[in-house]
């Protein structure tokens, strides 16, 4: 078995909950073919409360495309914190979470017919390429 679910789960939280951040979507339609010019703007200011703008049409628009269509949708994304029954995106890499995670790997490394992979169940932070390149590298037997 392939297991991507959150580690913590499989193991039914015996040596506690792992922590996560998560993502507030803030979804607008906007009477602009074009707001921001490219796909996604990050924001570091301490002053904004979000940390991103993805203007979707962009991933698919170019050029005199984009204003074809006189509408524009865009997502603000706040980072949040996470709590129980909502979407685990990120893990929290500080020292009490990674000695819990430290608990279950040793459980999952003992399973003989599991195979614990990406971001939940690995309790790592990974982008599509790395978590591919993952599981082409995996070793079955
Ligand atoms: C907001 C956000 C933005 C991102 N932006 C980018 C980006 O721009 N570029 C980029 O490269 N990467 C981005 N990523 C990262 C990308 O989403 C991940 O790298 C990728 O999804 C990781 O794949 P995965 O298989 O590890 O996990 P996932 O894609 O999360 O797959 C895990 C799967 O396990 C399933 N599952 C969970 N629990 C159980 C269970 N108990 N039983 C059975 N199934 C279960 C889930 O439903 C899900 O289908 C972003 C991630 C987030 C959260």
């Amino acid at each position: 078995m392939v297991f991507t679910g959150k580690i913590d789960q499989f193991y039914d939280y015996r040596f506690g909950q792992l922590a996560y951040r998560t993502v507030r979507f803030e979804q607008e339609t906007l009477d602009t073919p074009n707001y921001q010019g490219n796909a996604v703007i990050n924001y570091t200011e301490r002053e904004v409360p979000y940390t991103r703008i993805i203007e979707h049409k962009h991933f698919e628009s170019f050029g005199a495309a984009v204003y074809d269509n006189p509408h524009t949708v865009i997502s603000r994304e706040y980072s949040t914190e996470w709590t129980p029954g909502m979407e685990p995106f990120y893990p929290v890499n500080d020292e009490k979470n990674a000695t819990i995670y430290k608990q279950y790997k040793e459980l999952a490394d003992s399973e003989n017919d599991v195979l614990f992979g990406g971001r939940l169940a690995e309790y790592a932070y990974y982008d599509m390429a790395p978590v591919i390149a993952k599981v082409l590298q995996l070793t079955i037997g």
